[in-house]
């Protein structure tokens, strides 16, 4: 196999696969640290998904009202319904300040209070005096917060001689007995294929919102790395857990961000009633987004929907001043007029929830290093690997992610795994010699693939997996739904056997990247759904409704998933980590839902 392509070789002290908020905050630290690093992204740094963030980063920085990092850690285990680990969260929480505060220093153009300091608007789930106050923690950079990250991020990394390959298309992990020596990886531009050996793998490709129908995430949000992690025989975690954001465009997907509520804009149904008063009376519009979401999805069911179909509802900005409006959302306004020809100073927005965000992802500990359940230590680290961002589950969402939260998750954690690299990695250290076949697997699969002659078209069978996987693990599930979905879907991967490729060129083969992809996309969504059958209670954005209660006796713990050859997927448990780092915080017990 090695022999029918050409494959170019590089060594590098770390590969980073992935340049989106956390692939760039963990390069630029590596290249703070001498380490020669490579960073591979399949599209240009700048057009990762982070650059569709609008509503901004968390942090206590108590900018506009009092704050501390206490009360945000309590938020986010509440918010995580007590899945998230503690000892992760509070780590996140206290590093926030300095590291929202070093992005500053690194050019982020934050807005500003007029006495000069970052502005803070309010987000849902986060208060003060652990849940009395509200707290205005979210730093802005208008509502376009991701894109000034991102650009800032990829500035410095250059500055810190950061190698970009972009346009590679990573394919695979390369493993060698349990150790991670580095990926293989495809050159869109001229058909070359490429082998980076590498001390530590960096993981930080990202979601997977693809995997349905409705999602706010770019087409590119494919979780090619969660799947490579899946091929190499390692589990993923808290699969079942996907996060609907309450508003997404009625039609369209695209978001339209929870700061426009925290600006003041509420939501109505067919009755013009302000309804999450009836769910939530206490955060109201502002209640985390997985009550947002079934409030919403309840008040369809029940026929209070608006439009001719009473499918969506209303999501009002009409009594806001337009120049706050102006100032503070100007993104917003532009992408509601395109997407649902509104004008948000006169009439409402019409809304729905739509997939926004995946809870779970690549096990990792707070240091970044990949877990897996080994001789019944399911904390044992993966040699070579690493993950962080959206692509793992560190897990510091838990169950359920709070808004702003997953900003400060890249930036907190991409620096800590570059920490972490540094003191495991030597700079400049030889590599091991491997054996001739080691890129063969990885190999094997790209050839099947770009010659695959069978008869169902790469399209048809991703719509067959998007419309099986938003109607059997949407917002709300069932056992016998949720068991449907799980046949019709291995009925969809059946069919991707007969899958035709038709371009067989190796250059620029988008047919060939979205047959990747795709099965890319087919791995994660059998876990995901299997996972979901599988958690017999209702916990952050998982709601069953046959199990409506958090079942904490039998369920507080992460659901580790793997999937076999034959499309079977292994089901084991990892502990919920219940303990902090330091005495500065107490371990914050499971409590009764309140909103
Ligand atoms: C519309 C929208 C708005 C959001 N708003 C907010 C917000 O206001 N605040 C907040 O905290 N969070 C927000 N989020 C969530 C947050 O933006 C994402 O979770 C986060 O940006 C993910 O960053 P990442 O670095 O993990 O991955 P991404 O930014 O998705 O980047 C993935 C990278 O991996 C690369 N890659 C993937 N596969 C491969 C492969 N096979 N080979 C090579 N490279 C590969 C891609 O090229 C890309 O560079 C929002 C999300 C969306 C979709």
């Amino acid at each position: 196999m090695t022999k029918a392509y050409e494959i170019i070789r590089h060594t590098y002290d770390a590969v980073v696969v992935g340049a989106g908020g956390a692939g760039l905050r963990a390069a630029l630290g590596l290249g703070e640290k001498g380490l020669k690093t490579a960073c591979l992204t399949k599209v240009f740094p700048t057009r990762s998904h982070t650059v569709a963030a609008q509503g901004g980063i968390s942090a206590a920085l108590g900018n506009m009202g009092e704050d501390d990092w206490r009360w945000h850690m309590y938020d986010t285990v509440k918010g995580s319904d007590w899945l998230g680990d503690q000892d992760a969260i509070e780590y996140m929480c206290r590093e926030a300040i300095p590291a929202v505060i070093e992005l500053e220093h690194y050019g982020v153009p934050f807005s500003r209070t007029e006495n000069g300091k970052i502005y803070q608007r309010a987000f849902g789930g986060m208060t003060t005096h652990f849940g009395k106050g509200v707290a205005q923690r979210t730093c802005a950079a208008a509502d376009f917060t991701g894109h000034a990250i991102l650009h800032t991020l990829y500035q410095q990394s250059l500055k810190h001689k950061v190698e970009f390959f972009t346009e590679y298309f990573t394919l695979d992990l390369i493993m060698d007995e349990g150790e991670c020596c580095g990926v293989l990886a495809w050159r869109l531009e001229d058909g070359t294929l490429h082998w980076f050996r590498s001390h530590m793998t960096i993981l930080a490709t990202g979601g997977y919102g693809r995997c349905y129908f409705s999602c706010t995430s770019s087409h590119t949000t494919t979780g090619d790395g969660n799947a490579m992690v899946l091929r190499a025989g390692l589990p993923l975690q808290d699969m079942e857990f996907v996060q609907f954001h309450p508003t997404g465009i009625y039609g369209a997907g695209c978001l339209v961000t929870e700061g426009v509520r925290g600006e003041g804009g509420y939501l109505t149904n067919s009755e013009g009633e302000r309804f999450m008063e009836r769910y939530a009376p206490h955060a109201k519009d502002l209640a985390s987004r997985d009550v947002v979401s079934r409030a919403m999805t309840r008040e369809i069911l029940e026929g209070r929907g608006v439009g001719p179909d009473r499918d969506h509802l209303h999501l009002h900005l009409e009594h806001v001043d337009p120049a706050v409006i102006e100032e503070r959302l100007p993104g917003i306004s532009q992408t509601v007029k395109i997407f649902a020809g509104v004008d948000v100073t006169k009439e409402p927005i019409p809304v729905i929830p739509t997939v926004h965000y995946n809870m779970g992802g690549i096990p990792t500990n707070y240091k970044c290093e990949v877990v897996t359940l080994k001789d019944g230590n399911p904390e044992t680290p993966v040699p070579g690997l690493m993950a962080i961002g959206e692509a793992a589950c560190v897990s510091v969402h838990g169950a359920n992610r709070l808004g702003s939260n997953s900003l400060l998750d890249l930036v907190v954690f991409g620096r800590a795994a570059a920490l972490r690299c540094a003191e495991l990695v030597q700079p400049g250290k030889l590599h091991k010699p491997l054996p001739p076949d080691a890129c063969d697997a990885a190999l094997a699969r790209f050839d099947r693939l770009r010659h695959a002659k069978g008869s169902r078209k790469t399209a048809e069978i991703r719509l067959a997996m998007q419309r099986c996987m938003q109607t059997h693990a949407g917002v709300f599930r069932t056992g016998e739904v949720l068991k449907q979905g799980v046949e019709q879907l291995k009925g969809v991967m059946d069919s991707f056997q007969d899958v035709h490729v038709s371009d067989r060129s190796l250059i620029w083969n988008t047919d060939l990247v979205e047959t990747l992809e795709l099965e890319n996309l087919l791995a994660q969504a059998m876990v995901t759904i299997v996972g979901a059958l599988n958690r017999e209670e209702s916990r952050g954005g998982h709601s069953r409704e046959d199990f409506p209660e958090r079942d904490d006796e039998n369920w507080l713990k992460h659901s580790l998933l793997w999937l076999d050859e034959r499309h079977n997927v292994r089901i084991d448990y990892r502990p919920v980590h219940l303990y902090t780092l330091t005495d500065e915080v107490e371990v914050i017990q499971p409590q009764k839902r309140v909103y």
